[in-house]
């Protein structure tokens, strides 16, 4: 009798990031990745809500699940909370469109060969564990952050929480450099909801289901924090294979860009320009507005300001600006609702980014060596801007909120003055550094040969 042959079955990888921009875009990067270099076929499991545009990924798949939650704000005034919902509400419809998905892939030409989810999805865990799924875990924050996190549980124990203001400054036990003021959570006013948040994701050091723990980070960047996080997780391998950004080319934003400010661009000097913005998620109060503008206007620096819709608190976009402020700045300044920042920040007249050093703006500022003024907001911002100013010291940190003497000041200490040269010569390092390293491929720690390896991982089942 004639023997068959059987062709091996493409391999689907199922990616579920959480619907926010900080968190999509890494997501869509590695999906992007492992489509062209793995090749896998890729399944975006998503919210309905801040759905990237699937016209744009033609080679994905999407499918949606039930967040349930009533109303949703591009920019929430309790992210924490929305987090927790998403933890419950998303859960059955990811059941069962993971149960349709196994039936119809075991049938054809394809197999699910494993889920890939945003920690903070961690309702993804267990429906992976029933339904007898491959699970990783993609964190997007640097591993510094990830390990100041898994600390707050612990002070928390030991009673450091709410903590005296008095000692926001004091260095935070077993975390140098970070002081207390730079975990990420108000300390002040104690902890709530956060604990539930924490625990939910992998700390490490408890058994995990999870087949391996991806983080878009770089292993030299992050050497000692690392070599610490490769000690406590001893049962599942890591990979270390950022930054995502050098390694795929997606249009990932979810909002739409404004690229005429790049012709604004050409017509500035090079090195001139500080690009202003706090990322997708965090607001301002009016007063803090107001602060930041005459800042600008204070600091006669040409700007390109990003002021996200809803932003503002209570405004819906730039009416809060204090009278007088445009046309004291006029063709100086640049306002839009949102950027292509990755070319802004590759733009030769780009000189500094005054951010509030979300992970993937921290990335892409080092890739493109671009200084940084440090306004950290909320959560690993705060970790990130530590680092960034006091570790890998391309950046100058605003230590007392948006105050504009302060901002003037730090704005001309970061174009103009000798601390400011030293900082841009030192963020040129990086960017050569960076270039030098995406290229790399026999170093073990490099992120070229951690994503090799994850692609064989992937591939072995
Ligand atoms: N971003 C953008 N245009 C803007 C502002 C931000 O494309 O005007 C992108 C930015 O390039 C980055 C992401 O939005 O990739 C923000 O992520 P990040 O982790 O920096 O901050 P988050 O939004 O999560 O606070």
């Amino acid at each position: 009798m004639e023997k068959r042959t059987q062709s091996p079955k493409r391999r689907r990888l199922v990616l579920v990031p959480c619907p926010y921009q900080g968190h999509i875009t890494p997501m869509l990067q590695l999906g992007t990745f492992l489509h062209n270099n793995g090749g896998f076929s890729i399944t975006i499991a998503h919210t309905r809500f801040n759905s990237p545009d699937p016209s744009n990924y033609p080679f994905f798949q999407f499918l949606y699940l039930d967040d349930g939650i009533p109303k949703h704000e591009a920019i929430p005034a309790d992210l924490i909370a929305v987090l927790l919902d998403l933890n419950v509400n998303c859960r059955a419809s990811f059941e069962d469109q993971m149960r349709r998905l196994i039936g119809g892939g075991g049938a054809g030409e394809e197999v699910v060969a494993g889920v890939i989810y945003d920690e903070v999805m961690f309702f993804c865990e267990e429906v992976l564990s029933d339904l007898k799924v491959r699970s990783f875990i993609l964190r997007t924050t640097c591993a510094a952050a990830s390990l100041a996190r898994m600390a707050l549980v612990r002070l928390n124990d030991e009673g450091y929480f709410p903590l005296k203001e008095c000692m926001l400054q004091d260095p935070a036990p077993e975390l140098h450099p970070l002081r207390f003021k730079d975990l990420p959570i108000s300390l002040t006013t104690g902890f709530t909801k956060y604990p539930t948040l924490v625990k939910g994701m992998y700390n490490l050091e408890t058994p995990i289901k999870a087949e391996a723990i991806i983080w878009n980070t770089m292993e030299w960047l992050e050497e000692s924090t690392v070599s610490q996080i490769k000690t406590k997780s001893t049962t599942v391998p890591v990979f270390f294979i950022g930054p995502l950004h050098r390694t795929a080319s997606a249009r990932t934003s979810v909002l739409t860009e404004d690229f005429n400010c790049l012709q604004w661009l050409d017509e500035q000097a090079d090195g001139s320009v500080v690009y202003v913005a706090i990322g997708s998620i965090a607001s301002l109060g009016e007063k803090e507005l107001g602060e930041m503008a005459w800042g600008l206007a204070n600091s006669q620096q040409p700007f390109l300001w990003v002021v996200q819709p809803g932003a503002v608190r209570g405004s819906e976009w730039i009416e809060a600006l204090p009278d007088g402020f445009l046309e004291a700045v006029g063709g100086r300044g640049c306002v839009v609702k949102w950027a292509p920042q990755k070319e802004v920040l590759a733009h030769r007249a780009v000189g500094g980014f005054w951010s509030h050093c979300g992970w993937n703006s921290s990335m892409e500022s080092l890739s493109e060596g671009v200084p940084m003024l440090c306004s950290p907001c909320f959560g690993d911002q705060k970790v990130n801007a530590r680092y960034l100013s006091h570790v890998w010291r391309v950046g100058l940190q605003l230590e007392n909120g948006l105050e504009r003497g302060e901002i003037e000041n730090g704005i001309k200490r970061l174009m103009d003055e000798e601390q400011g040269r030293e900082i841009r010569d030192r963020a040129k390092h990086f960017k050569e550094k960076i270039e030098a390293h995406v290229k790399v491929e026999e170093d073990q720690c490099s992120s070229r040969t951690h994503l090799k390896d994850l692609v064989s991982l992937l591939s072995s089942f």
